[in-house]
């Protein structure tokens, strides 16, 4: 619920004259207030008697308020600092085709204004999604201190008092210390508490405003979107998983099994070692506040947005938004698979066919991959090939993956443990990380890591180790390429396959062509924790896949690489069963 502070109109006269007297401070300063889209020039030229009136009213109020009756003046004061402020402090609207807008306050906050509340307006266009501020000041050597909250035209938003220097309201989500929701356009302000500053000092603040129009991560201002982890590297994660937002359960303290806090999620990924997991609890948005709440503390795990959009026809992750989407697909609220898959693009979300090949019916309702329309799979970003147990119970949805290569479609094969019971010891299968998908991106960041996987920079590891690698490479030409990556080889050109493996003594590496084993003299045993394996290949101009395997000793997988995609630029459309030998190559590279 929120709580509604008194509006100027309404406040006693000591409040009201607290809350003005910055705003003057703002609009005084000749360049304190710098709008983004409004030039310095342009508002000076607009504005410019009204400048001079009230500086005149500011001096005459500073020079002579020993003089005056002090009420009378105040209300002259009061009407042109309205006025003014009105003026002044509202922000042009942002460009309607930006993601996004930023501008900056700032403004001083005198000894004078010991012990009172200060309000900085702004103005927040129709369409905005979410509001983030930053905050800074001055002065904190003299003991000053500020607090920082946050007020939609309706009323208080948040309240941090002075331990965070950032806030972010977003329709799903907020910091902690505000409250998420629907955004009213209109006037916002920020409110500085100042429970301290000693006579005589004056302390400068300075706010940046972010206002954002879209749910998707990649959109958030950057200072909610810093990276866990600078640098390229192979980050371990899970992208599967459920909650008490859904269907996630634990025992109680008592031993009943009740819905699971999501914190023992994220805990449990911790524990594992994972660099990254998605929350994608079944068509539910209410788990990004929480998320939101604990990213900074597991400040080692990052937290992906996501959710499993559930429906009759099959289950498909959408990752890396926040934005609603509709997932009744019934033929009529949403007609069909590909108008969900629009809206996932549309809100900046990758999508992923979760467990294709599950039963469904009364066994499991929707699991398996059944639309009853036909599926535009470019639309779609990847595959679940290992879905949290599936593998080892004989229920591989390799095959499904296998046959959408073979028709020509490039899915990044993906893994998730579909975990519903976040307390489900670490060393089992189907806990959280197993199996895990290990990813090759820029940094620890939610939009790099969504990019690795739309290159198919991937392998899975099925058992969720630590440490295992696989990093499948081919060479031809002048060309070097990673799996996930295309390469063109015109009939008769040399290819050179090449799988580095570590910690992964005692399996056995092999190649698969088209979704068939190479060759059994492709199989290789790998007798080093740090091993290469190569593979020559002559090309016949043809459109192929090529992966890497490895099982155990007991045949199980433990590492799956994604495909590197021979001419598979050849009349790909990913339609209908085509084979995938296309027509080759006629012509030299
Ligand atoms: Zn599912
Ligand atoms: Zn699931």
């Amino acid at each position: 619920m929120k709580k509604t502070l008194p509006s100027s109109a309404s406040a006693n006269p000591g409040q009201l004259r607290s809350a003005i007297i910055p705003h003057l401070d703002v609009i005084l300063s000749d360049r304190a207030l710098s709008l983004h889209g409004v030039t310095e020039s342009e508002r000076e030229s607009k504005d410019l008697w009204l400048l001079f009136v009230s500086r005149w009213m500011h001096d005459l109020w500073t020079r002579s308020k020993k003089s005056f009756r002090r009420g009378a003046l105040f209300c002259l004061y009061v009407v042109a600092s309205l006025v003014a402020g009105v003026a002044y402090a509202q922000p042009a609207p942002p460009a309607t085709d930006s993601p996004g807008s930023d501008f900056v306050l700032q403004g001083v906050v005198r000894g004078s204004q010991n012990q009172s509340y200060v309000q900085i307006p702004f103005a927040v266009p129709v369409g905005t999604e979410r509001v983030t501020i930053t905050f800074s000041y001055t002065e904190k050597e003299q003991h000053t201190a500020l607090d920082l909250g946050l007020l939609d035209p309706a009323g208080l938003r948040c309240w941090s008092g002075g331990n965070k220097p950032t806030l972010t309201v977003g329709l799903m989500d907020a910091t902690p210390s505000c409250l998420p929701g629907a955004l009213p356009s209109g006037t916002w302000n920020v409110l500085i508490g100042v429970p301290n500053i000693r006579a005589g000092v004056e302390s400068h603040y300075t706010i940046h405003v972010y206002l954002t129009r879209t749910g998707a991560v990649a959109a958030l201002p950057p200072v909610l979107r810093e990276p866990l982890r600078a640098g390229p590297a192979w980050f371990r994660g899970d992208l599967h998983m459920h909650t008490s937002h859904s269907d996630g359960q634990c025992p109680s303290q008592t031993g009943k099994m009740v819905p699971c806090p999501l914190f023992f999620t994220v805990d449990a990924a911790a524990r594992r070692g994972l660099d990254f997991i998605a929350i994608t609890d079944h068509n539910a948005s209410s788990q990004y506040d929480e998320m939101r709440e604990l990213q900074p503390y597991f400040d080692k795990v990052l937290l992906i947005p996501g959710r499993e959009i559930t429906t009759f026809q099959g289950h498909i992750n959408f990752l890396g938004s926040t934005d609603f989407i509709d997932f009744r697909l019934d033929g009529r609220t949403v007609p069909d698979v590909n108008t969900l898959l629009r809206s996932a693009a549309a809100v900046g979300a990758i999508t992923s066919i979760n467990h294709p090949l599950s039963p469904s019916g009364e066994i499991c309702l929707g699991c398996g991959w059944t639309p009853s329309t036909p599926v535009d799979v470019h639309l779609l970003t990847g595959v679940e090939a290992v879905n949290g147990g599936s593998e080892q119970h004989g229920l591989s949805d390799l095959p499904f993956w296998n046959q959408q290569l073979n028709r020509g479609c490039r899915l990044t094969g993906i893994g998730g443990s579909d975990n519903h019971r976040p307390m489900q010891p670490l060393d089992q299968t189907g806990s959280i990380g197993s199996p895990t998908t290990v990813v090759y991106a820029a940094d620890l960041s939610t939009p790099a890591i969504l990019d690795g996987i739309r290159a198919g920079h991937v392998f899975i590891d099925v058992a969720g180790t630590h440490d295992r690698l696989l990093e499948v490479t081919a060479r031809g030409g002048s060309q070097s390429v990673n799996a996930g990556d295309m390469l063109n080889a015109a009939a008769g050109d040399q290819v050179e396959f090449s799988a580095r493996v570590t910690a992964a003594a005692g399996g056995t590496l092999r190649w698969i062509e088209d979704g068939q084993d190479v060759a059994p003299a492709a199989v290789a045993t790998i007798s080093t924790a740090d091993s290469t394996q190569t593979l020559p290949w002559t090309s016949d101009g043809r459109r192929h896949w090529f992966r890497a395997e490895v099982a155990g000793p007991d045949k199980k997988l433990w590492l799956i690489a994604n495909p590197i995609y021979i001419n598979w630029g050849i009349a790909n459309d990913c339609n209908g069963n085509q084979p995938v030998h296309a027509e080759g190559i006629k012509t030299a590279r």
